[in-house]
């Protein structure tokens, strides 16, 4: 076995708890999560511990552990699991501090657990209202929690920030950080640093203001609020962002202000930089999503799909650089962010880098903003040339807005890197990423008028458009380069692919053990945890995990033992991604691994039922009707075409399909409301239910159909 100073020095540590004077007292009898700024920044002298989102302050996922290698990795074996009590989406990145684990689950649960045996401490559920599941698009969703001063902080879909009494779980102060009748969601992990708490919004395909507001971390009280798109010019917010927005934002916007457009959500990167005193907000993509409708077909759009920094004290603007400007094809730019100190052109440079949905690779200096280099991490983009480094801007293609004809651009919607943490090894100089080349969407301009409807995902456009209206096939252009998904090593200082390795992947760690494990998903359901060699992509080791794993793993350490943890449990976007076999749902569940591991994992799920069978037969013409109701309503949770994922039902197998009356009760009235089915009632038009019933069941009675 290899070990470096830094874990002899760690283990040391572990076995005396007496190294300097925050391990005078034994870990069992200090007070639990005693997590500060100086802790944070000195992050890397306890590996053991993964103390924030991003492993510490500079977001870079890298574990200084080398306990486990490429050498004894054949070694590496389940130590334990953890049921959560939720079959819906995980992303949570797990904290560790001090040998217990912080995890948050679907519907914004919190657990703590013993990280040696994954015995569960306490558990803490907030009760988010079942209805609040239908503003979003990608399921109720966590991902995750922050642990700072003795307290573990939770957002909650529903939009509130609770401070829970670590040692317990018991709510210490709440707070509400959006207006509940608005389109907001939250499922994000908060972030803290210099005594505050941080945290964002979602909610981008539905209308609103994407912001991000501040809290003291002791008492929930707010400090400051940033807002990333204008409001009414004539009714300041009365927020931080009041000056900026009009001196510089306003006048980036066309067209006459109303209460639905803007977007430029914060829904999952956003970055504490204690040497500057500075937060990064990562933003999402501007809302509707052509520009032609939210501002008259021209304008930047501040600050949707940028990078914004602010003072993190006050929520005083200092710096922002807009990846995409007039953005029109969700491209958030909500992927992670991570600095780092590099060497470029022979100068040492504070960097920021940046893997957005845009196909982009960003290199900033973090300090002002500057940008140092910008060029593809993926081949055959198509929404614009290059980044032109005289303006800082891309060169967008001429007919990339789709104002009067429908084009196909490539990356599409799902982006070329998702939300999926990346990871930097300061050793290899490395920056790991699952990336996806050639993914194309078809973006098809709607010829009515846009008609804002309140808790509808109208976006302006022909939605799903890629796979064709209903009456339409699908889209793709067949001359087109196949889609290529791998785990990708990019060298940021010579913005180069070091290597490719391919394959479906999630989320990345890397570890001074000279590895990049990665969450990977056979399907919806059923996945693996992967390690990669650092250096060259070879895959070195994978073990089954009964679920997905779509997060990303992390790595800490208990009694000189090196483990690596994830959250599994598929969801997410992936929710209207259907599997080949459908299987019955399964509660998500923490995995944890180490050397020598002797836990058995709970068995794959069982196959699903058969669809269901309807003999009442339904004319054709109500069966289109229900065809073009689906997918405008039901698709974005229930498949497109009815190609379910099952984490949210697969309709054809639902036992209400022969019962109309219960059917449109669940429709219409929302009687499983509590799992996030509203009443759509007042949102389709009268009798829709039955049309998409009728619908429904043929598809059920061709599929039946060999
Ligand atoms: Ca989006």
């Amino acid at each position: 076995m290899r070990y470096s100073t830094l874990s002899l020095a760690v283990i040391a540590c572990l076995a005396l708890t007496a190294c300097g004077k925050r391990d005078a007292a034994p870990a069992s009898t200090r007070t639990p999560a005693q997590v500060d700024d100086a802790r944070i920044a000195n992050a890397a002298s306890e590996p053991q511990n993964w103390l924030v989102h991003g492993g510490d302050y500079q977001a870079q996922r890298f574990s200084g552990l080398d306990q486990i290698t490429p050498e004894n990795i054949g070694e590496l074996k389940p130590a334990w699991s953890m049921d959560f009590d939720t079959t819906r989406g995980q992303e949570a990145t797990p904290i560790v501090v001090d040998g217990v684990v912080y995890v948050s689950t679907a519907w914004s649960k919190v657990y703590a657990a013993d990280a040696k045996t994954g015995r569960q401490l306490w558990q803490f559920d907030p009760q988010v209202p079942g209805p609040v599941a239908a503003k979003n698009c990608c399921d109720v969703v966590s991902r995750g929690v922050a642990v700072y001063l003795g307290k573990v902080y939770i957002a909650t879909y529903d939009g509130r920030l609770i401070a829970l009494d670590a040692a317990t779980g018991q709510p210490v102060w709440t707070t509400q950080t959006v207006d509940t009748e608005g389109m907001y969601t939250i499922s994000g992990a908060p972030r803290v640093g210099g005594g505050l708490v941080y945290i964002g919004n979602g909610g981008g395909e539905f209308g609103g203001r994407g912001y991000v507001s501040a809290y003291d971390a002791q008492t929930g009280q707010m400090a400051w609020r940033f807002y990333i798109t204008p409001g009414d010019p004539a009714k300041p917010d009365g927020a931080a962002s009041d000056a900026i927005m009009a001196s510089l934002v306003q006048p980036t916007w066309f067209g006459p202000h109303n209460d639905y457009r803007g977007g430029g959500m914060v829904w999952n990167a956003i970055v504490y930089d204690a040497e500057f005193d500075q937060l990064y907000m990562a933003t999402g993509n501007g809302y509707p999503w052509p520009r032609l409708i939210r501002s008259e077909g021209k304008g930047d759009n501040l600050f949707i799909s940028a990078i914004v920094a602010v003072d993190a004290k006050t929520g005083a603007y200092r710096w922002h650089y807009q990846e995409t400007p007039g953005e029109s094809w969700d491209y958030d730019s909500t992927g992670d962010m991570v600095l780092a100190d590099l060497t470029l052109n022979g100068q040492p440079r504070k960097a920021l880098m940046h893997t957005p949905k845009n196909g982009f690779f960003y290199v900033l200096d973090r300090q002002d903003g500057k940008l140092i280099s910008a060029e593809p991490y993926v081949p055959g983009i198509t929404w614009a040339t290059r980044v032109d480094m005289a303006t800082g801007r891309p060169v967008i293609a001429d007919n990339a807005y789709y104002t009067d004809k429908p084009v196909t651009l490539s990356p599409g919607e799902s982006g070329a890197h998702g939300w999926q943490p990346t990871a930097f090894s300061p050793n290899t100089g490395l920056l790991y990423l699952q990336a996806n080349a050639h993914a194309t969407s078809r973006f098809i301009p709607r010829r009515e008028e846009f008609e804002y409807v309140k808790g509808m995902d109208k976006l302006g456009l022909h939605h799903f458009a890629q796979h064709g209206p209903y009456e339409e096939p699908p889209q793709r252009d067949p001359n087109a380069p196949a889609v290529e998904s791998y785990l990708l090593a990019w060298n940021p200082v010579t913005q180069q692919a070091a290597w490719k390795t391919p394959g479906s992947g999630g989320g990345v760690l890397a570890t001074a053990g000279g590895l990049v494990f990665q969450g990977y998903s056979r399907d919806v359901y059923m996945g693996e945890l992967r390690a990669y060699r650092a250096d060259n992509g070879a895959e070195v080791w994978k073990h089954d995990t009964p679920n997905a794993i779509i997060t990303g793993p992390i790595s800490y350490a208990v009694d000189g033992e090196q483990y690596i943890l994830a959250a599994s449990g598929a969801g997410g976007g992936g929710i209207i991604s259907a599997p080949k076999v459908m299987r019955l749902p399964q509660v998500g569940r923490l995995v944890a691994f180490k050397l020598g591991g002797s836990a058995q994992l709970p068995a794959d799920p069982p196959l699903a039922g058969p669809v269901v069978q309807v003999t009442q037969r339904f004319p054709a013409d109500v069966v289109a009707q229900g065809a073009q109701l689906y997918l405008d309503t039901c698709a974005r949770c229930h498949g497109i075409g009815t190609r379910a994922s099952g984490i949210l039902p697969d309709l054809k197998r639902s036992a209400t399909l022969n019962d109309a009356a219960t059917w449109r009760a669940i429709v219409e009235d929302g009687t499983l409301a509590s799992r996030g089915m509203i009443a759509w009632k007042g949102l389709i038009p009268d009798n829709s239910a039955e049309m998409i019933r009728a619908y429904v069941a043929e598809q059920a009675r061709a599929e039946a159909t060999p």
